[in-house]
């Protein structure tokens, strides 16, 4: 009798307690019982991507090179770091090239969409050349001492919402302050605007690091990018995110409505000429018609 009685209270806790922070719709949603940064960025850039790509989880129709390109030389500058982290010698152009085509192999086993003039062959002798800047270029050599690298970070930061996920290219510690990289490769230096369309997401880095900063003794979080133009003569830019009480407040009311808009499952195109170029999903977006 008690039994049935608990039994019946846990049931009827069942319907009606709310959910509160959108992990069972995140499950329902898209298998995952979190969100990632990038995926509300997807979202923001076209909700009928997002969809397609984290709802569905369509088969991409091809890779874009940029992105395998993007892929490879990340693997290339995590395995210089993780040298350092081991304290072996510094690996040269030569094993960073070795990252680098044992990347490209693995990630294009799906058909490559190559830009125009671009060529396996002519993105190799770029990466060779951005590698060489990556070496002689003081960012290659942090001060004080790494402690992560493609370290994920995984926390509930914003009221309402499923946990963020968030993965950073490389941590380390100095002068008191954690620094967290995230490595770039880009067609162009970075201006004031592209620096400014980077922060919201520097924001949520720098909120999910903060209680291994205060692990660490570190008094603050320092974020940056370091970027490599995919130009005939690579250079090397480091940019510091400036982040103020502000921006965190505002990103995280900008993730607050994006995973409201997510869960009304309202998902619609916004094409554009710069995203649409190197969708994989071109295709399914043709033929897609919303239900009734
Ligand atoms: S082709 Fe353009 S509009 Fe269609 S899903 Fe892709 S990005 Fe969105």
């Amino acid at each position: 009798m008690i039994a049935g009685t608990s039994l019946a209270a846990k049931d009827r806790n069942k319907c009606v307690r709310p959910e509160i922070d959108g992990t069972q719709t995140a499950l329902r949603l898209t298998g995952r019982d979190y969100i990632s940064c990038s995926s509300i960025t997807t979202f923001q850039r076209c909700p009928l991507k997002y969809y397609f790509q984290y709802v569905v989880g369509l088969v991409p129709e091809f890779v874009p090179s940029s992105l395998i390109f993007g892929t490879a030389i990340h693997a290339a500058v995590e395995s210089h770091f993780r040298a350092l982290l081991e304290g072996a010698c510094a690996p040269s152009v030569h094993d960073l090239m070795e990252a680098y085509q044992q990347t490209w192999k693995e990630e294009s086993s799906s058909p490559v969409q190559f830009g125009k003039g671009e060529s396996a062959e002519s993105l190799t002798d770029l990466a060779r050349r951005m590698l060489e800047a990556f070496l002689k270029s003081d960012t290659s050599r942090p001060e004080g001492e790494i402690v992560g690298i493609e370290e994920e970070f995984r926390a509930r930061i914003v009221e309402d919402c499923p946990p963020l996920l968030g993965r950073v290219d490389l941590i380390f510690c100095a002068r008191a302050a954690l620094h967290l990289v995230d490595f770039k490769t880009a067609r162009n230096r970075w201006n004031e605007a592209k620096t400014e369309e980077g922060l919201p997401q520097m924001a949520l880095y720098a909120e999910l690091a903060r209680p291994l900063a205060t692990a660490l003794g570190c008094r603050t979080v320092r974020p940056e990018w370091i970027i490599v133009t995919k130009t005939q003569q690579p250079v090397v830019q480091a940019v510091s995110a400036q982040l103020g009480p502000s921006q965190i407040a505002r990103t995280r009311s900008v993730v607050r409505q994006v995973w409201r808009a997510i869960t009304t499952e309202v998902f619609y195109p916004t094409p554009s000429a710069m995203q649409c170029a190197t969708c994989p999903f071109q295709t399914a977006c043709r033929t897609w018609e919303a239900g009734p």
